[in-house]
């Protein structure tokens, strides 16, 4: 049987989500530059609500939202839904956490070749039609130390990779880790302080919560190596860009590499005039392949919850 409920996309998201609702019969509405006033305006029509991260669904949007049965997120974040407010109106809320995971993690190796080698300076040299060999004297990653924080589906995945990278891996969660994880890539499990005091390489894959708001802050960097050089792919505000920018202007680290930044669009940051500071305008889960598997898993999701099976 046909489903035929209405549904609202409020972002731009892969055309195969709208194939596949289409195709069971729900009633889409493509909006992807839609402002907020004119969600405001028409939310109240719509069963289920579709988001990626440039739209915020708020507390005042849900308490419109009357007929809304499911709000969904393609992508891993729920920080731009006001969850609280939507399970207080019985709304399910969901996401696609499989989709990112291999995209993510397959950035951060790029960010950490990019800062061992410098390729990013070394691009630019060459076009602007210097030939600087001898400054660019790199390090490699085999046999360095990758300290990952937060192994959920991102750090887990970079682990994998960077073990077959040669990479020596050291472990931080709240959480137990997984054992059969740990045994395969070598995990040397670590609580926080002795992880940043003994890596070579910093990855973030943690949630912004309160409890990891700037969890790397100016004492935390002090423990690092001088030699260190962190990455940030996981949300904005879980470093402390001020401390960070100190940090890379005394030389207290070597370098930086961020994707995430507290205010986004990133556009006027201090962190980007120093030399030994790279960054991408949160790419982390943009590309096709994991755009796509979102987008399925997302309509998958949605189709299953309004069949009742899920
Ligand atoms: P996940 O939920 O699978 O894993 C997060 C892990 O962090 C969990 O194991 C959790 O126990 C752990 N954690 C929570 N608090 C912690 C703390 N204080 N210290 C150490 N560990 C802690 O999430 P994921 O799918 O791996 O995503 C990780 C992060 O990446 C999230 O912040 C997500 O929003 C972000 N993300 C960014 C992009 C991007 O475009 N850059 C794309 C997808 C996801």
């Amino acid at each position: 049987m046909d489903l035929n409920q209405p549904v609202l996309i409020c972002d731009q998201v892969n055309p195969i989500l709208n194939e596949i609702l289409e195709k069971n019969g729900l009633q889409v509405t493509y909006e992807p530059e839609i402002t907020p006033e004119q969600i405001a305006e028409k939310i109240g029509n719509f069963e289920v609500v579709i988001v990626r991260s440039r739209t915020k669904i708020t507390k005042e949007l849900i308490e419109k939202a009357d007929k809304c049965k499911i709000i969904a997120r393609v992508g891993v974040g729920l920080d731009n839904i006001d969850q609280a407010a939507a399970k207080e109106k019985g709304i399910r809320v969901i996401n696609a956490v499989e989709g990112a995971m291999n995209a993510v993690a397959e950035l951060v190796i790029g960010l950490m070749l990019s800062l061992a080698r410098e390729i990013p300076r070394a691009d630019r040299e060459v076009r602007d039609g210097n030939w600087i060999k001898k400054e660019l004297m790199g390090s490699e990653l085999k046999g360095k130390y990758l300290g990952i924080v937060g192994l959920g589906n991102i750090g887990k995945r970079l682990g994998r990779l960077a073990r077959s990278l040669n990479m020596n891996i050291i472990g931080f969660d709240v959480v137990p880790i997984d054992e059969e994880f740990s045994k395969e890539v070598g995990l040397m499990k670590a609580d926080l302080d002795t992880l940043l005091t003994s890596s070579d390489y910093i990855s973030l894959h943690v949630p912004l919560l309160d409890s990891t708001k700037h969890m790397i802050n100016a004492e935390k960097i002090a423990s690092m190596k001088n030699t260190a050089r962190i990455i940030n792919t996981s949300r904005g505000g879980v470093i402390d860009e001020k401390a960070l920018a100190d940090a890379l202007k005394t030389g207290k680290l070597a370098g930086a590499a961020l994707d995430v930044f507290e205010v986004e669009p990133a556009t006027s940051n201090e962190l980007a005039a120093l030399p030994n500071f790279i960054s991408t305008p949160h790419i982390g889960a943009q590309t096709k392949e994991a755009q796509s598997l979102a987008a399925n898993v997302i309509a998958e999701k949605i189709i299953q919850i309004l069949r009742g099976v899920i």
